[in-house]
């Protein structure tokens, strides 16, 4: 850890791994989900935008090749010399035929020499023991990180925002991954409505409890055209400020097992989407806020981990 960020950042874990800078490129395979589609359950998670929370990832109108190139060559005027890390990242990309995802996951290795490693995000309950195996293959290949959403570990939150997803399927998967060798990245939100500051605590013993290599944590976003926003004008709830995201956050990140590599501590999104709340649009403000709080108070990513 350095002296400006007090936790393990993914830029300096990217560079010990690969030895060079890293550049993700996030993609829209154009998947859908099983809480949408009926098989779990109708409308997804309650926050979810109708890009399958994607909003950020290439243009699902363009072929996965195209959405490629278009970014790469944003990024390669950035970082002439960066390496690559295609990153699936709207709905459920491992929700399909085993022989399509082969398609499409081998299509995507194929694009570019300066790929390193496939990134993808997906649900816990949308994998079979086939492909399972398959990862696993794919992984002695070419590093994977398998993306999956957690969001809380209370459970009575998780059905009030529509997960259709037990703890238990979550441990199961990651179980599954672990015993392959594949990373597993855990995704949380905070501010969701009714969650106290123990529950948020909580979901990241949970996260410590299991064999998990990264996190994700972000606020919660109200976005136009979602359940959750709807459900909000009839009945409003408390929306996070900065102070208290930050003030949690920075007390996750003391929490969370030294070891974990943490990959993202603000929210994305497309600005004129984003209803309530705005301070998240500034990321950079939230990102340095906490770096001043952990440099303020001297704590580090782990000093109360247990
Ligand atoms: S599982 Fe992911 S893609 Fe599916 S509804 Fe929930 S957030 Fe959206």
């Amino acid at each position: 850890m350095n002296s400006i960020k007090h936790y393990n950042t993914l830029t300096e874990y990217y560079q010990k791994k690969y030895q060079t800078k890293v550049a993700k490129i996030a993609l829209n395979a154009n998947f859908t989900c099983p809480n949408r589609d009926g098989t779990k359950g109708f409308g997804g998670c309650t926050y979810c935008s109708k890009m399958g929370s994607g909003d950020t990832a290439g243009n699902p109108m363009h072929s996965i090749a195209q959405q490629f190139t278009e970014m790469k060559q944003v990024l390669t005027k950035k970082w002439p010399n960066a390496a690559f890390i295609p990153y699936l990242q709207a709905y459920s990309n491992t929700y399909a035929p085993l022989e399509q995802l082969k398609e499409l996951y081998e299509g995507i290795l194929s694009l570019d020499e300066n790929i390193i490693g496939l990134a993808i995000a997906t649900r816990p309950d949308c994998f079979t023991d086939e492909l399972y195996a398959y990862l696993e293959k794919l992984n002695q290949r070419i590093p994977l990180t398998i993306e999956l959403g957690l969001q809380s570990s209370n459970e009575e939150t998780a059905r009030k925002i529509n997960r259709c997803c037990s703890n238990a399927e979550f441990i199961d998967c990651v179980n599954h991954l672990r015993k392959r060798n594949i990373e597993v990245v855990a995704h949380i939100i905070n501010g969701l409505p009714n969650e106290t500051e123990a529950d948020m605590l909580q979901t990241i013993d949970f996260i410590n409890a299991l064999d998990i290599q990264g996190i994700k944590i972000h606020s919660l976003l109200l976005l136009k055209n979602t359940v959750l926003y709807e459900s909000y004008q009839k009945n409003p709830f408390p929306i996070q400020s900065l102070e208290d995201y930050v003030s949690i956050t920075v007390k996750q990140i003391t929490r969370l097992k030294p070891s974990i590599i943490i990959h993202r501590l603000a929210a994305d999104g497309i600005a004129e989407d984003i209803v309530l709340p705005k301070w998240p649009l500034k990321k950079l403000v939230v990102m340095n806020e906490i770096d001043k709080r952990m440099r303020k108070l001297n704590i580090y990513q782990g000093d109360d981990f247990r």
